[in-house]
């Protein structure tokens, strides 16, 4: 990585100038670098990655800052940027889930035993376990075909565009086309309905339908009755692991390791990747963007710019109000940002013994994910606290151990946690600032955590706190949402970010989209990346791409 020194002008003239070096703006700079493009990549904080990204939050414990968990990593872009030629070993979680609840019973699911396990509540629901997993693969098989490909973009007029766009839309359609009816309707159900409803028609228990419910609030403020989070759910199923669909797992290293590997590719391909390089303004001649003003006062020119940021943030911030379309500008303004998640890393003395299932040797539960958040009643109960007074007191909590598995994070011994707290507002009642509140709600959540595991608190050696506003000042996620903007309908497919911008071009000319605020959307898949790299070839070098 190369760091030109503050207060001089960089005189050169890069085909593409990435903002943002998340997974993203790597995957993107690294394609087009290996196509022959000269390529800068900027990166405001200290260590590229975004939120995929490894630190250390205590001598001698690291974490996954933020991201935390893999799976929906694009298998294409592993491969295309060798990725584990350079260092990334990611491997399956040993078991999926664990789901202690208030009364003593548990569910552990993954490693062959969901069926009995789910048996222990009901032989209905675990009768059709499979087949529910069968349908949602399915859909997500589709929705997989659908992540590495710009979805149809409406385009005015009648031009060479709107037929291009038109084939597009008979390409997308092709993929829904190839699912038989029955399966066209469970697609469509993921998509517009509630968890809730969707987990309601399967099963009869609440155990099953709440471990497989928390995907459908991950990130997302609202609760599992609303109508649109069955798809949140699904989002969280198109994913792999090592070949393995649906699995989850964890990078050797922490999520870091995934963003060092994609660095070492960009900058195997020639790209030029800057941190310490914060981006003040776009700059644009002409209509055009040509360059960025970068906080110390120097200038980077491109021919074309990648954001790779949140887009709420470029546009209201980066851009001066009068040069975006009026229309565009007030849309980006009410494009919703805010998860609903608080994120804390814990350095743990030692593991802790749940209730449901004592004992401190290190036992397979460790590994999974670990749920609290008992039915989907409780999960609407905290998103309807949160709304009404900034945070739940019963929140869920998602909660990985990842020393379990990798000894690189923790000295010997000890471990650090992951935790992923779900319903926290994302801006407090009142006008209360976060800052006044993160202490009482960190407070919470390790409380919540005891409750299920006596003696946690007691371990927790040290800290990490993450409120939505220290994600907003640290990541630039905008109300700290984990997505860069909410997977709602209006705003996933074509209308990511807005109907006549999902061809990962925005409003100005040679200013373009490659975050997750562009089509697949959040996640550490690399998708939209991959997606920008191409449309941006296409319009750099029109003959060079079949
Ligand atoms: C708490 C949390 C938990 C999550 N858990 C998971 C998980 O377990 N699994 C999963 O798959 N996904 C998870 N996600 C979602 C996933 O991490 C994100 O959707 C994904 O990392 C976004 O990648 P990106 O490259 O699009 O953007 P980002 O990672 O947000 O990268 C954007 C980059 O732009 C930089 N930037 C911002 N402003 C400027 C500027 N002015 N100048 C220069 N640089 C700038 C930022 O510093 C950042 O590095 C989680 C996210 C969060 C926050």
């Amino acid at each position: 990585m190369s760091a030109s020194s503050p207060g001089t002008q960089d005189s050169r003239l890069f085909d593409v100038v990435v903002i943002g070096g998340g997974h993203n703006g790597l995957v993107c700079a690294t394609y087009l670098a290996r196509a022959g493009l000269k390529v800068k990549v900027l990166e405001r904080r200290a260590v590229v990655g975004g939120a995929a990204v490894t630190e250390e939050f205590h001598p001698g414990f690291r974490n996954s800052t933020a991201s935390y968990t893999v799976s929906l990593l694009n298998p294409k872009i592993i491969a295309d940027l060798d990725l584990h030629r350079h260092g990334l070993k990611i491997v399956e979680r040993p078991l999926l889930n664990f789901l202690p609840l208030p009364d003593g019973r548990y569910l552990l699911t993954g490693g062959g035993r969901t069926r009995s396990e789910i048996a222990k509540f009901s032989a209905a629901d675990a009768e059709r376990y499979d087949d529910f997993g069968v349908s949602l693969s399915v859909v997500a098989d589709a929705l997989r075909d659908l992540a590495l490909r710009p979805p149809p973009n409406v385009v005015k007029g009648l031009g060479l565009r709107s037929l291009r766009e038109l084939t597009r839309a008979a390409a997308f359609g092709n993929s829904v086309r190839k699912l038989d009816l029955e399966q066209q309707r469970l697609f469509l159900d993921l998509f517009t309905m509630s968890a809730a409803d969707f987990l309601s028609r399967w099963f009869e228990t609440e155990p099953i339908k709440a471990l497989l419910g928390f995907d459908s609030i991950v990130g997302t403020y609202a609760s599992p009755f609303d109508p649109g989070t069955a798809y949140v759910l699904l989002h969280h199923a198109f994913g792999e692991v090592n070949g393995k669909k649906g699995a989850w797992g964890h990078a050797i290293g922490g999520m870091g390791a995934i963003t060092q590997a994609m660095a070492k590719a960009a900058v195997e391909a020639g790209a030029e990747i800057e941190t310490d390089a914060e981006v003040e303004e776009v700059l644009i001649e002409r209509d055009s963007a040509v360059g960025v003003a970068l906080k110390d006062g120097r200038f980077v020119r491109g021919r074309a710019l990648a954001a790779n940021l949140n887009l709420k943030l470029l546009y209201t911030r980066l851009l001066p109000a009068s040069s975006l379309p009026p229309a565009f500008l007030t849309r980006m303004r009410q494009f919703k940002c805010g998860s609903g998640t608080f994120r804390m890393n814990v350095a743990l003395s030692e593991l802790p013994s749940f209730a449901a299932r004592p004992g401190k040797e290190p036992e397979a539960h460790h590994g999974a994910g670990i749920i609290i958040g008992p039915s989907l009643s409780y999960m609407d109960k905290a998103y309807r606290d949160a709304k009404e007074q900034g945070w739940s007191r019963e929140p869920v909590i998602e909660m990985l151990i990842p020393s379990t598995i990798d000894s690189t994070l923790a000295p010997p011994g000890a471990h650090v946690a992951s935790l992923f707290c779900q319903h926290v507002a994302p801006e407090l009642p009142d006008g209360r600032s976060w800052d006044d509140a993160r202490e009482e709600v960190a407070e919470l959540m390790v409380e919540t955590v005891d409750r299920y595991a006596p003696g946690f608190a007691a371990s927790v050696v040290a800290r990490q706190i993450l409120s939505p506003l220290d994600l907003e000042r640290e990541f630039g996620l905008v109300g700290g949402d984990i997505f860069h903007g909410a997977l709602s309908l209006n705003q996933l497919f074509s209308a990511r970010p807005m109907l006549g911008y999902a061809d990962y071009r925005g409003p100005i000319r040679g200013l373009y989209h490659c975050g997750s605020g562009a089509h697949p959307g959040g996640g550490v898949t690399g998708a939209p990346g991959h997606n920008a790299a191409r449309v941006i070839l296409r319009d750099l070098r029109p003959f060079a791409l079949s």
